[in-house]
């Protein structure tokens, strides 16, 4: 037993799978971060095996995915065995082909949970962050916010040394303005779907950007209501997912129907993680008229944006677009504008990225390239239709290949559709007129417009970061515990 005070922004409380992606998205925003686990290590054996494809895109944009492609087994074919009631025997059911490709560039990867918490420890080391063990959190006290004249919000959690196991946690999404539960505390099910530890993994991912956007960034905290409202129908089609699952499999051992391969079938897009798309809310835009929908016709506002094969400019060196959306806290502007050699492309490329740097919101937030607690960082990445040498990379707006007084010229940011994939795939017109599309920090698409939307952007920006909110959130951090 012992005790220790600090100023922290994020406390958090249980270091599975759920806990360690929170402490691994509060470091990119350069949060203070407590991680506190009443066990005395990570998990040793058991529990999940099975990490899903938009789980190993959200490792990838952490920068931690290869250790687990090395290390896990790839999940092509998958088997189901039960006892035959007339042989007594064991015996293969069925076989299910998994069939990813065409959902994500990444398939189902099968690494057992302690090997995968352990690329997570490995890395938030790294960024010197340790879970303190032993130490179980009894009791938590909220004080009122304005007990202080300052910003600062305390948070009293007894803590005393681990001596038993439990978790006593209710099934609420946010019971406290200032208290927010995931993963296995907000919901819990059979292990049959092989979800737990992925939903885990997102839920903290969708959370802790919008924490990081309020409290480094001074986002307005209205955005934190849509962590419940779009993760809480996620948890619900799970249960779903789950519910038809075990009747499934109730009965598959029974006799010979197929009905798990249905239900697989069904919901594959879900359990891959990869068709979850959020609704309409303060992040989400909402469609504005019918011709937006033909801008890009095969990207629905609110879900993850589908990654591509694409050409950089520069250097032309092939890469996933997703490879340029990484976690550190940015928006992304992807500017689709068309044919290049088109004069009136050119002209229109060249007066949106004139709203982008001189006149808008959006160039206020561009302006600042390295991730502080100041101003979100909004990039802007090309990716054009014409081939790559059709266009000289250095007679594009400099908005694409920015000079930064550190860090030089960046050449990094635009892009051919070389290998005719994006604007294919993503349902817009090579010919045609373009479009402008929004990613929030965590790949899931905020706004879609055409080239000449720029103001409806700008607006977008201005609602969620209304200021230079000298009062975020917090200054000094969103709470401080003590230990007994
Ligand atoms: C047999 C089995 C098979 C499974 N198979 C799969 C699968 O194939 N795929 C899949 O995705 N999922 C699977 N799961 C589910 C998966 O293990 C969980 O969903 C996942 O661990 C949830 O992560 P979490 O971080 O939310 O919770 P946990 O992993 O439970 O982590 C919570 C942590 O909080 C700590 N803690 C709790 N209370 C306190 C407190 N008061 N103070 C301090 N620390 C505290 C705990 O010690 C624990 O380390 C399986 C589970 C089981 C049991």
């Amino acid at each position: 037993m012992g005790s220790s005070t600090s100023n922290v922004d994020l406390l958090i409380i249980g270091a599975g799978p759920a806990g360690l992606t929170a402490a691994c998205w509060a470091a990119q925003y350069n949060m203070s971060t407590r991680i506190i686990d009443q066990k005395k290590g990570r998990t040793e054996t058991g529990h999940a095996d099975g990490v899903q494809s938009r789980s190993l895109e959200i490792l990838e944009s952490f920068g931690i995915v290869d250790s687990i492609l090395k290390q896990g087994i790839h999940d092509v074919d998958m088997s189901h065995w039960s006892t035959n009631n007339e042989t007594g025997k064991i015996e293969r059911r069925r076989r299910y082909e998994q069939n990813t490709e065409k959902r994500s560039r990444f398939g189902q990867i099968l690494l057992n949970q302690g090997a995968v918490e352990q690329v997570f420890l490995d890395h938030l080391d790294d960024k010197d962050v340790q879970v303190e063990r032993h130490s179980v959190a009894e009791h938590l006290h909220l004080f009122p916010a304005d007990i202080d004249e300052g910003e600062q919000f305390p948070v009293v959690v007894g803590v005393r040394c681990a001596g038993t196991y439990g978790r006593g946690l209710v099934r609420q999404y946010r019971p406290h303005a200032r208290v927010f539960l995931t993963g296995d505390a907000a919901h819990t099910h059979s292990p049959k779907g092989g979800q737990g530890m992925n939903v885990s993994i997102q839920d903290s991912y969708n959370l802790i950007w919008k924490l990081g956007a309020v409290i480094t960034n001074g986002a307005d905290p209205s955005i934190l209501e849509t962590y419940d409202s779009e993760r809480r129908p996620v948890a619900e089609k799970l249960m779903d997912l789950d519910e038809l699952l075990v009747q499934a499999y109730e009965k598959e051992e029974n006799d010979t129907s197929s009905g798990i391969y249905e239900v697989r079938e069904k919901y594959a897009g879900f359990m891959a993680g990869v068709d979850v798309t959020y609704s309409h809310s303060t992040l989400i835009a909402k469609r504005k008229k019918d011709d937006d929908l033909n801008v890009a016709r095969n990207i629905e506002l609110g879900m993850r944006l589908p990654s591509f094969l694409v050409v950089q400019m520069c250097d032309g060196v092939p890469l996933h677009l997703a490879q340029k959306l990484t976690s550190n806290g940015w928006w992304r502007i992807l500017v689709f504008p068309g044919d290049l050699r088109q004069p009136a492309r050119m002209k229109a490329l060249a007066d949106c990225s004139d709203y982008f740097s001189k006149r808008s919101h959006l160039a206020h937030l561009q302006r600042i390239q390295i991730p502080e607690r100041s101003s979100p960082n909004v990039e802007s990445l090309l990716i054009q239709s014409c081939p790559r040498g059709a266009v000289n990379l250095l007679d594009l707006p400099e908005l694409f290949h920015p000079f930064d007084d550190i860090l030089g010229w960046d050449y990094w940011k635009t892009f051919a559709d070389d290998n005719d994939q994006a604007y294919n795939g993503y349902g817009i017109d090579k010919e045609g007129s373009g479009c402008l599309v929004l990613c929030r920090p965590d790949q899931h698409v905020a706004w879609i417009g055409s080239m000449e939307d720029t103001a409806d952007l700008d607006q977008y920006f201005s609602r969620l970061f209304p200021s230079r909110r000298e009062k975020a959130i917090t200054k000094g951090g969103i709470g401080s515990f003590g230990q007994q």
